[in-house]
């Protein structure tokens, strides 16, 4: 299945102007679309799966900015913690200590999204407002995690037809990143990310404040599995 290039290009107009970041999100396609997307100039691609990261990471070049959007358990941490770029999905203080251990193995700052569950579906992980707020409390000052620095937040919309239901989702992350930027982190320069949006929603996710999309089908086509 070739890599969608016109598609590439159009939304690279798009994003670009906006500064927003595109995360080519390469889950289940072989390395081979990656390096297609990388020639056009991409660099940001995301996975989901720890093991299929790592041996797409050996193979690509060195200068791929390699984001985790997945699931990410803490045992898994230090398999990815040499070169992973960012992690999307960080849901818990647990999660958040091991990376900051990790890290500090390495002497190697990796730089952390939490994750916020904002869907109406049971299905998707992520942090609620109150768990938010207590991991937020239980880091008291945040030199309590210097190698997981929190650069921003993530979330899922619902997969839904009903696009103001889904951009009610978005509108409700962007005002959580806002009050948590404002009342916690408007010291650190490093607090500017905001990842939401995938390939049926970004357009939307963008309208309401995301500076960083995570799309997959649209540039690589359906995945089978
Ligand atoms: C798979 C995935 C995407 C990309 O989804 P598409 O609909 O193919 O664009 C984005 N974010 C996360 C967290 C994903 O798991």
């Amino acid at each position: 299945m070739p890599v969608n290039r016109s598609v590439y290009e159009e939304i690279i107009n798009e994003l670009g102007p906006r500064g927003v970041t595109l995360v080519a999100v390469s889950k289940t396609k072989p390395a081979s679309d990656i390096r297609e997307l990388y020639e056009l100039g991409q660099r940001d691609f995301g996975e989901n799966y720890v093991q299929e990261l790592i041996q797409k990471q050996s193979e690509l070049p060195d200068d791929i900015r390699w984001h985790f959007i997945g699931h990410l358990q803490s045992n898994k941490v230090r398999m990815i913690a040499p070169f992973v770029s960012l992690i999307h999905g960080v849901d818990s203080l647990k999660l958040l200590q091991e990376v900051n251990k990790q890290g500090a193995k390495l002497g190697r700052p990796i730089s952390c999204l939490l994750q916020m569950h904002i869907a109406q579906e049971e299905t998707k992980f992520g942090l609620d407002k109150a768990e938010l707020k207590e991991v937020i409390n239980q880091l008291k000052n945040f030199s309590d995690n210097p190698f997981a620095p929190i650069h921003g937040l993530m979330g899922m919309a619902s997969f839904s037809e009903d696009l103001d239901k889904v951009r009610q989702e978005f509108k409700t992350l962007k005002n959580i990143f806002d009050d948590l930027r404002s009342e916690h982190f408007s010291g650190d320069p490093r607090f500017t990310t905001l990842s939401m949006g995938m390939s049926g929603d970004y357009l939307a996710a963008m309208e309401e404040g995301s500076n960083m999309v995570r799309l997959g089908s649209l540039l690589f086509g359906e995945r089978v599995k």
